[in-house]
Formats: C-alpha cells, structure tokens, sequence
C-alpha cells in the first residue's frame, strides 16, 4: 500500500517543520480510532529518518541502502515492538531488550527508532521498564508508541510522549481513496460508514470475508433474538476471527436501533444496509430496553478487551438476555401499537 495516505497530510507537514527546526521530541504517542493507518504513519516516519536521501515532502527515497534493508525488515537502527502473541500482553524482558537496542551507537550513524504497537498491551512492569527510557532518552533515539486505547497506558508513560492524536477524515476526503480501490460489492460510503469513518477498515470489508462474516453474524443475532438459536452455540460463533471488532458491530447495531425506535426515518444510520433488519429488531423492544442493551453491549466490548475474561461466559450471558419469547414479543407489539 502507498503509506503517504492523504488524511495524513497535515499531520505529517506538521512533523516534518519539528524535525526542520530540531524540536522533534524522543518519543511520540500516535493516538486514534483503528483503522485510520497510525502504523502506517509511525513507519512512514521511521523510514523517512533512517533514509539517507529524503525527497521533497521528508518522505524515504525507497533506494538508498537504508531504504532497502528496512523494506527487507533488517535494517540495524530500526526495531518493532509487539506481543509475541495476538491478544497478549508486551512483556518486560521485551522493553528490556528493547532499551539495550536504543542505548547502542546507531550503525548507520543516524537515528534509532522503535515503534510500540499496541502500546497499551504493556504489562506494568513492562510500562515502569519503559518510563526509565522515557525519563532518560538515549541520544539520537526515537520512539513511537501506537494505540487505539491511550487511556490504559499509565499516566506516567502517556505524559512523556508528545501526542500525534488521529482523527476519521471527512467522508469527501475519505470516499475518492476508497472509490479508487474498490472494484465491486457495496458502496464505498456504506463500507465507510460501517467501518465509523476509517478508510482501512472499510477497505479491509472489500475483500468480502469480513463483510460476510458480518451479515452472518446478523443472521445468526437474529436467531437468538427470537428463541431459534441457543446462546451458547452462538456464543462461540462470535468468539471465532476478531472479537473486538464483532463486539463493534454488536454496538454499533444497538445505536442504529436507537435511532430508529427515536424517528421512523432517520437521516444517518451507521449500518445503512441493515436497515430493513434493524427496523425489524428496533419493533421487537420498548426503548428503555435498547438503552439497556447498548450499555451491555459496550460493558462486554470493554470487558472482553482485558485479558483474564472468561468471554465465552460472558458472550452467553449477554446473548441470553437479549431472547424475548414470542408470546412477550407479541404482547409487547400489541401493547405498543395500543
Ligand atoms: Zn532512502
């Protein structure tokens, strides 16, 4: 992908008259929704500084030497920091090794850069280990902390770093990108709206699977929804591929169906192409219980994002309060419509 990605502009321009004037700071804590390329962005910029001959913009040349063993993942001066494991935490033995590799003389006689990414999956020990760096910056030394979540990151950490914060771009910047690189399958603003506004998470549902997954998951709330599915077969359904982003979805439905138990017609749902499903689910439950819904639907998004949950558990839980019989549901539909 072309990492010089146009929501970025600024943000880079703004980066680049720092590092003009030699105010770039050690560390920087690049902070937004996922989906947005901060990754992308915290590598643009270390291969930007570890390149011998930047062009115009600040951007690498892409030829030089340093250019190469960073696009061939061995350049000496550059190391990326992340769990050993999905889903796990960054442990201290890693930050430690990680200040062994800052505090050595660069190789190529320039920066060294290391990228935390997802910073807030520090463990405490590994986080006190990497205030010490923090607190006394190596010479010549940068690092770039990654997060979608800053706000799990001590406060000690997160007041050492310079914030880059990241934001959804506007849909008239966000819509050509992603027109350009979408052959076929839905609208590009239906897969932005879906996405919240993050370009590359729209562009991940090009490809289909997820977007599937997605409608299957649907189906299948559908099902417990209205007694045909039992809770705890479902429950596992939604624990396969990325729990946090099914658990998004979940939200995100919840907040449409608000929206439409609020207005018949509203103007902006976030799963436009739900609508004749959600219209159905919002007739099915009196508002007080959709409130309900949302907050637990966003406690178990909160939840299932620490480690030590048993989510399974509570994926049951919250799946079997969401079954209303048929006879309360009809009830309830008379007692509306009354
Ligand atoms: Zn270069």
């Amino acid at each position: 992908m072309d990492e010089r990605l146009p929501w970025h502009a600024r943000r880079w321009r703004q980066l680049q008259e720092s590092l003009a004037a030699g105010r770039l700071p050690h560390a920087l804590l690049l902070t937004g929704p996922s989906g947005l390329g901060k990754l992308v962005f915290a590598r643009r910029l270390a291969r930007a500084l570890l390149c011998e001959r930047p062009d115009a913009e600040g951007d690498a040349c892409g030829r030089c030497r340093s250019c190469r063993l960073f696009q061939a993942g061995s350049h000496p001066d550059y190391s990326a920091l992340r769990p050993a494991e999905d889903g796990k935490v960054i442990r201290v033995d890693q930050v430690r090794e990680l200040r062994d590799f800052l505090g050595l003389t660069a190789q190529y006689g320039g920066y060294k850069i290391a990228v935390l990414e997802p910073a807030d999956r520090l463990n405490v020990n590994a986080a006190n280990s990497l205030l010490k760096t923090l607190e006394e910056p190596p010479g010549g030394s940068l690092l770039l902390l990654v997060t979608a979540q800053p706000a799990r990151l001590p406060v000690t950490v997160r007041s050492r770093c310079q914030g880059v914060r990241f934001e959804p771009p506007p849909p008239t910047d966000a819509i050509p990108w992603l027109a350009s690189r979408v052959a076929a399958g839905p609208e590009p603003r239906t897969l932005l709206d879906v996405a919240g506004g993050a370009p590359l998470a729209a562009l991940a549902y090009v490809d289909g699977e997820r977007w599937n997954r997605r409608r299957q998951l649907v189906e299948r709330y559908e099902q417990v929804l209205i007694g045909r599915l039992d809770p705890v077969r479902a429950a596992e359904d939604w624990l396969q591929g990325d729990l946090a982003e099914n658990l998004r979805w979940l939200i995100g439905w919840h907040i449409d169906l608000i929206r439409l138990k609020m207005s018949s017609e509203p103007p902006c749902l976030s799963n436009p192409d739900l609508r004749p499903v959600l219209r159905r689910w919002a007739e099915w439950r009196p508002p007080r219980a959709l409130f309900g819904r949302l907050d637990a639907a966003i406690r178990l998004h909160v939840l299932c994002a620490t480690t030590q949950v048993n989510a399974q558990l509570l994926l049951e839980a919250f799946l079997g309060d969401g079954v209303e019989s048929d006879e309360s549901r009809v009830s309830r539909t008379r007692f509306t419509e009354g």
